[in-house]
């Protein structure tokens, strides 16, 4: 297991895989230190337009904009589209200052989410499944920003959008109402958000590998984020490997590693956990 200060893209982007580029930066939590990933994906038609996958929590959002400030070209390269996995605060902070820097700029994300966008609604109103969620909720990560209407896109399974031939929005619905994942379809490598995570912190403060669901006490429907991570298995003819927004890795999961986890009868060893049942 990586150590966050040394991966290749702590705190600037790298490219994972190519033309896939990731930036991970540090949350700190309770005294725990979350990884807290974006991604960059370079257009195929031309290599000056972009698509950033999320947009960290408030605490990031200086560190990120060096982050993209270093990385882009500042003549010639422009953010087209920001696609968010979801509403919580930690990925979704910097929208607001990049839609100012580049005009032509919209937000991608899925239909059930924009109460959670453009309308302020908080997570708060979601009945949940979980005791843990229901008693929590009231601590839970709502976004800090509102995106305009006239700035934002939505879309549902296979709704056709200007780059679909390389990046593909997957329902995996639960996380959120709206949870969804982005299919990098030339790398076969798929951004999941918050429907898995591959993190955890000991009471020590060491980092240990470990592939879990999303956290139960943000998590608004605990049985369909349990679903969704049957839909990133069936997806497993086109992607290679899982990059969760929360990855202490270098190289994302290797989607064999999910099956593992998610039917631990077939797995080969590894920390299994299931957060809040
Ligand atoms: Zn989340």
């Amino acid at each position: 297991m990586d150590s966050l200060t040394t991966l290749p893209d702590f705190e600037r982007f790298a490219e994972v895989r190519p033309g896939l580029f990731r930036c991970t930066l540090i949350w700190p939590i309770g005294g725990l230190e979350i990884p807290v990933a974006t991604f960059l994906v370079r257009s195929n038609t031309n290599p000056h337009d972009w698509v950033l996958i999320d947009a960290g929590a408030p605490v990031h959002i200086d560190k990120l904009m060096v982050a993209l400030a270093q990385f882009l070209d500042h003549t010639n390269d422009t953010i087209k589209y920001i696609a968010v996995t979801h509403a919580h605060l930690d990925h979704t902070a910097a929208i607001p200052l990049l839609l100012g820097k580049y005009p032509e700029c919209k937000v991608l994300f899925h239909a059930e989410e924009k109460p959670f966008m453009c309308h302020g609604h908080s997570f708060k109103t979601c009945s949940g499944d979980t005791w843990t969620f229901t008693l929590l909720k009231r601590f839970g990560h709502d976004s800090t920003v509102v995106v305009p209407e006239d700035r934002s896109l939505t879309l549902r399974h296979g709704d056709p959008w200007e780059f679909d031939h390389i990046l593909r929005l997957v329902e995996t619905p639960g996380h959120t109402p709206g949870s969804s994942s982005y299919l990098h379809v030339p790398t076969r490598s798929l951004m999941v958000g918050d429907a898995l995570m591959h993190c955890i912190t000991s009471p020590m403060g060491q980092a240990l590998p470990c592939i879990s669901g999303p956290l139960a006490m943000s998590t608004c429907h605990w049985g369909d984020a349990m679903k969704a991570i049957d839909i990133i298995l069936e997806t497993k003819d086109d992607v290679d490997n899982v990059f969760p927004a929360h990855d202490f890795s270098k190289n994302g999961i290797p989607i064999q590693n999910i099956h593992d986890f998610h039917h631990p009868s077939s797995s080969k060893g590894g920390v299994l956990s299931w957060f809040g049942l």
